[in-house]
């Protein structure tokens, strides 16, 4: 009970250190906790949206791709092949060669007429008899077994069904790339007489192409069934070449064209493909739409990006925030430890820290430090006769004179119950009998007023001035116990 203040600080002398260590592991485990929490959470997620993204690329996005690109086709292509047929099932167009092919103006003016009213971009028949190729503007060539050109003729007039689709570019118009019906046209008797049809450009389904390229990032392009890239959109730079020979996809090729057609996924130039391959019969030509995964991943991987950032954003406020708060508590718990509740004077512990501090610096500056030690007089009569709470009130009025008195420099310690301990540098023996003199008097001269009653409080000190702490503690006692002997209120030196 006497020696309460000794008691509260000694235990916790020296947690301070394992305290800073104990932050640094807190703030080390809690970064390591955040950033791999976070961390793991980002790359899962930018996992599943890619797992996601590829499952819904090649489940709807390409076979989408696929169906409208078919269905176009298909649209462009009916008519056509309706129009081919009217042609070849023509009356008048059959009894024209059958009766000798009189009269050419009368054939360019039927094949003009068809291109006129079914707006194609082509009309044509090709005589077997005479193996001449007629044409909206006459008679274009003659159709002959040595010319690669004409070979179309010739697999035409020897196959079984009634028309073929083909493409090819077309002589008549600069080459342009061309869907061409062929059409087999038949005497009565059911004897082959010649070909005829109509052709229309590509340029309907390039445009598509090209839209579906540039709109959705994907590579859109025709194989024929030997491999060979035979129609793309503008940029992909396929054009003509074998996907046999191409990195990645060339292995699969043998795979990829097959009728029943597919999903595939290849690796090529570091980055990783999905295709989706379907067979279109009328033009016996496989559709590949392909898409890079660099490209559609772009997006999430932004995303993971993003996400990362704002991880290690989050981390480093926590951990800013944590050891902010825990800095704050170690501060106010250093000071708690350190601080004497009742006074706000130094304690027991904080004193060995001043000390430790000041003696050194003493010894270097060869100036010795004079130690002033005080007991209030005759303290337990006035706890007994006023109580505990009138002791503290006087303990506190002495501990404000003496603060006062003295220099932010010195130490000032609450070294027991009423007792004070002063450690003041720069200061010989006879300042310090000075210093505890006016300190003596200022106690004296300054009773406390308690509700009407005037308290007289008058204190006893011993001072000792050097260089060693023990010694001069010791002395310091001794020379207090010495003024108490010699009546009190005084100032006795070692
Ligand atoms: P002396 O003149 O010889 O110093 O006589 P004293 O009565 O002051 O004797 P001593 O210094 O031994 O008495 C200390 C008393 O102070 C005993 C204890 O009850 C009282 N005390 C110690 N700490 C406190 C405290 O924090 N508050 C109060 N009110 N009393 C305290
Ligand atoms: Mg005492
Ligand atoms: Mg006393």
């Amino acid at each position: 009970m006497e020696k309460e203040s000794e008691m509260n600080t000694a235990p916790d002398a020296g947690k301070a250190r394992p305290l800073a260590g104990d932050k640094r592991k807190l703030i080390v485990i809690l970064s390591l906790l955040l950033s791999v929490g976070f961390a793991v959470i980002a790359l899962v997620n930018y996992h599943v949206s890619k797992a996601a993204i590829r499952e819904s690329i090649v489940a709807n996005e390409l076979p989408l791709t696929s169906d409208n690109i078919y269905s176009e086709l298909q649209k462009d292509l009916i008519r056509p092949v309706f129009i081919s047929s009217m042609m070849a099932s023509d009356t008048f167009l059959r009894d024209w060669v059958i009766s000798g092919e009189k009269d050419v103006g009368r054939m360019t003016k039927y094949l003009h007429e068809v291109m006129e009213r079914y707006h194609t971009f082509t009309g044509f028949f090709v005589s077997d008899r005479t193996s001449a190729y007629y044409h909206a503007d006459g008679v274009l060539k003659t159709v002959s077994r040595d010319e690669p050109r004409d070979k179309w003729y010739y697999r035409v007039r020897g196959m079984d069904t009634p028309y073929e689709i083909n493409v090819d570019p077309d002589l008549a118009n600069k080459d342009a790339l061309t869907i061409f019906i062929n059409y087999r046209v038949l005497d009565y008797q059911g004897k082959f007489i010649g070909a005829a049809g109509v052709g229309l450009t590509v340029d309907a389904v390039n445009i598509l192409l090209n839209k579906y390229q540039q709109r959705y990032a994907r590579t859109i392009y025709f194989v024929d069934p030997q491999g060979k890239v035979v129609m793309t959109g503008s940029s992909s730079g396929l054009q003509g070449k074998d996907i046999r020979s191409l990195p990645g996809i060339g292995a699969l090729a043998g795979r990829m064209l097959q009728k029943e057609g597919g999903s595939f996924q290849y690796e090529a130039e570091g980055s990783s493909h999905l295709l989706n391959v379907r067979y279109i019969p009328e033009l016996n030509w496989y559709l590949f739409a392909e898409k890079n995964e660099d490209a559609m991943l772009a997006g999430i991987r932004h995303t993971l990006y993003t996400n990362l950032a704002l991880a290690f954003i989050v981390t480093l406020i926590v951990l800013l925030l944590t050891s902010l708060t825990i800095s704050r508590y170690q501060g106010r718990l250093e000071v708690m430890a350190t601080t004497d509740k009742l006074t706000g004077l130094a304690n027991r512990q904080a004193f060995e820290i001043l000390i430790g501090q000041m003696l050194p610096e003493a010894e270097r500056s060869k100036k010795p430090v004079a130690a002033l030690l005080m007991d209030i007089d005759h303290f337990k009569q006035c706890n007994d006769r006023y109580g505990h709470l009138v002791g503290d009130k006087v303990i506190q009025h002495v501990a404000t004179i003496i603060r006062s008195t003295l220099r932010q420099s010195d130490i000032v310690c609450r070294w027991g119950g009423e007792e004070f301990l002063m450690v003041i540098k720069d200061c010989s023996r006879e300042q310090g009998l000075q210093i505890a003199g006016k300190i003596c008097d200022a106690v004296r001269n300054a009773p406390l007023q308690l509700d009407g009653e005037t308290l007289n409080i008058t204190i006893s000190a011993g001072v000792a001035s050097g260089f060693e702490e023990e010694r001069l503690l010791v002395e310091a006692d001794a020379a207090l116990y010495a003024a108490k002997e010699s009546g009190r209120d005084q100032v006795k030196a070692a």
